[in-house]
């Protein structure tokens, strides 16, 4: 579902790329605008989307002039007509109002940065107009990989990974023959609570678990960055990127995060791809594949780097990483229900409802209650996320 490595790129130079960034207003969205920015000859931006924030959606269709935006929540819909009165710029509402703007005509790239499962529809929609897709929303793949791989392939799409770890393994594989792969390895930072002790993560709290030692992102991925739930979702999205199945992709953590990810090749010689943690490197690499445009991001500094550790990751007390290890063997819903009682949990906790350890108790009893059925069908995978929401809340509610 990659593209073929060392291609030419489609269109000259001098042409603009044509964006549509589904998710403008969160932390991988305003980071693909200000690289659009950075750029504004190269660049052009065709449409937005966002969830409930219609100010900042507003803001951006002022600034960057898109013909037309979306905003996920139809109830926001007259604020958002109301704020971009007089501009021209069309404006949609609802999932479907998002879905078509990303199967909008003659786009270069649509960026697939809405957080969740929410993601799936959208992402899927620019999938079957045969778009090129920097796929940020890692969630697709989780919950519905062999269905996207599939159409991705008969549609004549591409997925273009932005996930830091999955770029840098695409970066690895550039020039290399597949069939050449031993393993990939993930590198994780271990978050927050990588070395405090079991017996206090009863006590954890919201406030320190959003606060990541490397990464400034969205709420959701920064507690899955906490739990290792992250890094399991990154497993399975590894597997459908890259066609290995889980005993040849492995999880190493490194709290510096500047060895993004590694590859490991049947010879023996292992290629890392290195960086400061900023996100914006690996965005801009999807957006300009296969070149490299030259940019003022952060260098690293070798002079002041003075050790890169790595260990094995704890499975006991990170205990959200080994059933994501699980989800994947067991296959066709079980993703799914893993990734909705993961979202649904995150929810729970950060409003206080639940503790740091009932998060993956309630995941675990959800995929156990998963009904198991094939994973290449929409409505059964549909209906395994909402059982497993469905399934969370009113375990949570009885406890
Ligand atoms: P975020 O919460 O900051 O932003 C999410 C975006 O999705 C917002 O624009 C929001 O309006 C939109 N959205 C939320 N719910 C929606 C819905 N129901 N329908 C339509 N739109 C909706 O999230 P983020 O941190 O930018 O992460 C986005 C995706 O990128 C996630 O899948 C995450 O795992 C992945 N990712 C993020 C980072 C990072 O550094 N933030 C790194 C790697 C991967
Ligand atoms: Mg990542």
């Amino acid at each position: 579902m990659l593209p073929p490595l060392r291609t030419p790129p489609d269109s000259p130079a001098s042409a603009p790329r044509d964006l549509v960034v589904l998710g403008s207003t969160g932390s991988i969205g305003v980071q693909t605008l200000e690289i659009a920015a950075l750029f504004p000859e190269r660049f052009r931006v065709r449409a937005l989307t966002a969830g409930t924030n219609t100010a900042l959606l507003a803001e951006q269709a002022r600034a960057t002039r898109p013909e037309v935006v979306a905003i996920a929540d139809e109830a926001r819909y007259a604020d958002l007509a109301a704020a971009l009165e007089g501009t021209g710029v069309r404006v949609l509402a609802g999932e479907a109002g998002v879905c078509e703007v990303a199967s909008l005509d003659g786009v270069d790239v649509v960026v697939a940065a809405i957080v969740g499962a929410a993601g799936l529809r959208p992402t899927l929609a620019a999938v079957e107009r045969g778009r090129t897709v920097a796929l940020a929303n890692k969630e697709t793949l989780v919950v519905a990989g062999a269905l996207v791989r599939d159409r991705t392939a008969a549609c004549g799409a591409t997925l273009l990974p932005v996930d830091s770890e999955h770029s840098a393994i695409f970066q690895c594989l550039v020039g290399e023959d597949p069939e050449a792969v031993e393993r990939l390895i993930l590198t994780a930072s271990g978050g927050p609570f990588r070395t405090r002790p079991a017996d206090t993560f009863d006590a954890i709290r919201p406030e320190e678990a959003l606060a990541h030692p490397n990464w400034s992102m969205g709420a959701k991925i920064t507690i899955d960055s906490a739990t290792l739930m992250n890094k399991g979702l990154e497993v399975i999205e590894a597997r459908w990127l890259f066609g290995l199945g889980p005993d040849r992709i492995e999880v190493l953590v490194h709290p510096q995060s500047i060895v993004h990810s590694m590859v490991a090749f049947r010879d023996g010689s292992t290629k890392a791809q290195l960086g400061v943690p900023d996100m914006k490197v690996p965005i801009q690499y999807a957006l300009t594949y296969p070149d490299r445009w030259p940019a003022p991001h952060e260098r690293l500094d070798w002079t002041t780097l003075r050790c890169l550790d790595f260990e094995a990751p704890d499975l006991s007390r990170f205990p959200c990483l080994g059933l994501a290890f699980e989800a994947l063997r067991r296959g066709g819903t079980a993703p799914a229900a893993l990734n909705a009682a993961n979202e649904a949990a995150v929810a729970l906790f950060l409003d206080g409802a639940v503790r740091f350890t009932d998060v993956p108790r309630l995941i675990e009893a959800a995929m156990d209650a998963d009904a198991g059925a094939a994973g290449d069908d929409l409505d059964a995978l549909t209906e395994a996320d909402r059982a497993a929401r469905a399934h969370v809340r009113a375990r949570a509610r009885a406890a």
